[in-house]
């Protein structure tokens, strides 16, 4: 499989490049520091297109495809964690569901919205007791005339407490398990919705992540996507979508780690030589390249294939989602090992991507459930592809 751009791709690739040089870089870490999520900078990168890529024309995107929307991801997770989770809350766990799940009204309504950053979005699996095992949310969507009544909280939200709509899992039947849950799309203005901050959190202090109550919530009965119980199917269609956007941003990260490396292994000395002429340093450099283009590969092997049509590619997806993710965090060791101290210090960016590091090895599922699903698959148990 041959991952060499098109003109097109190359041209968007630059053009995110250019909105981070001016944009991006010059606020980064300021905003990691101050905690600040700044509304504006999403609503540039929807107002270039970047949150269309996987969304037709027909709908406010540009249908460049997945391998675009992986190189987008790749290009800002580069500068910034905070900023890349946009491109799950906007694109792929929202205007992605609804091109999906959605009713035509809602696509044409909310579609071009999401893409162009107008309305910000949430997706709300995780609760406090239900985190890898999603089967076991307490959320529930109980029918009343034209109506479902929601109730429950969810937490480790993103962008909970700045979004304007919300995809949300409950249970309208919980007697049946996965076969009675449904997935809803909330509007987060509905009075019974509330949220709250999470302020203590390891690093995404750009990005704000929070609790949502929703307390005898309200909702029209076509805010139910698809039909009752279809729940699960949504939500593992989503993961297939979001994990890529995941991978994408943990390679953009091992990409930084690398860039920085480099730069400083050119420029530090000790015993009269750079440090970059110790072999010791190049032992690390060389498996840092390796490391960044086997994740590369991968991921870009996932995207294409999606854009050939296969977007349930759930085994080549989770492969690309559990290496990238790893390597992120093995890169974050190695790259302190060349800074030492300089590394620790907030002088630098690599503390903060070491951060963004930790956070993708757990985001999206887990590296162990992705080490689930390519076992199982190998070993015959359960098929990961549909
Ligand atoms: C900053 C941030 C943002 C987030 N944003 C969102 C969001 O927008 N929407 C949302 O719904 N969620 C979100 N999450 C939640 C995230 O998806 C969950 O943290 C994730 O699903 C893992 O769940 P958990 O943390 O409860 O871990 P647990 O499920 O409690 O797992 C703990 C550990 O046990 C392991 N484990 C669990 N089950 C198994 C198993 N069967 N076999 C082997 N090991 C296992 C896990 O791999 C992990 O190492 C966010 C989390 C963070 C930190």
């Amino acid at each position: 499989m041959h991952f060499d751009l098109t003109d097109d791709q190359k041209a968007l690739q630059q053009t995110v490049r250019d909105f981070c040089r001016r944009e991006v870089i010059p606020v980064a870490a300021a905003d990691e520091k101050a905690h600040r999520f700044q509304r504006e900078l999403v609503s540039q990168m929807g107002q270039l297109g970047f949150f269309g890529c996987p969304i037709p024309e027909k709908y406010g995107g540009n249908g460049m495809g997945y391998l675009a929307h992986a190189l987008v991801c790749e290009e800002i997770a580069r500068v910034s964690g905070s900023l890349r989770a946009g491109f799950n809350m906007q694109t792929m766990l929202t205007a992605r569901t609804i091109l999906k799940f959605g009713s035509e009204k809602q696509r044409q309504t909310l579609i071009p919205k999401l893409v162009r950053a107008e309305l910000l979005g949430c997706f709300a699996i995780t609760e406090p007791n239900a985190g890898s095992d999603a089967g076991s949310l307490k959320t529930t969507a109980i029918k009343k005339g034209d109506s479902y009544i929601l109730n429950g909280s969810k937490t480790w939200i993103t962008y909970a407490t700045v979004a304007d709509l919300g995809v949300f899992f409950a249970y309208t039947d919980p007697s049946k398990r996965y076969k009675g849950m449904s997935a809803f799309l909330v509007d987060m203005h509905t009075p019974g919705v509330s949220a709250r901050l999470i302020e203590e959190k390891l690093g995404w202090h750009a990005c704000p992540t929070g609790e949502v109550f929703l307390e005898d919530v309200a909702v029209p009965k076509e805010s139910l996507l698809q039909e009752e119980g279809y729940g699960f199917p949504i939500m593992m269609m989503d993961l297939d979508g979001s994990r890529l956007t995941a991978a994408s941003g943990a390679l953009g990260v091992c990409q930084a780690f690398l860039d920085e490396s480099i730069k400083y292994a050119n420029q530090r000395e000790q015993f009269g030589q750079k440090i970059g002429q110790f072999q010791m340093i190049q032992d690390v450099i060389a498996q840092m390249v390796v490391e960044t283009e086997a994740a590369r590969l991968l991921v870009y092997r996932c995207a294409a294939q999606k854009d050939q049509g296969r977007e349930n590619n759930t085994l080549e997806t989770s492969i690309a989602k559990y290496y990238a993710c790893d390597a992120a965090s093995r890169l974050a060791d190695m790259a302190l090992r060349i800074f030492g101290a300089y590394g620790y210090s907030g002088e630098y960016p690599v503390e903060r991507y070491l951060r963004d590091a930790k956070l993708y090895q757990l985001l999206e599922g887990s590296a162990n459930i992705q080490k689930l699903i390519i076992a199982q698959d190998a070993l015959g148990y359960r098929k990961a592809n549909r």
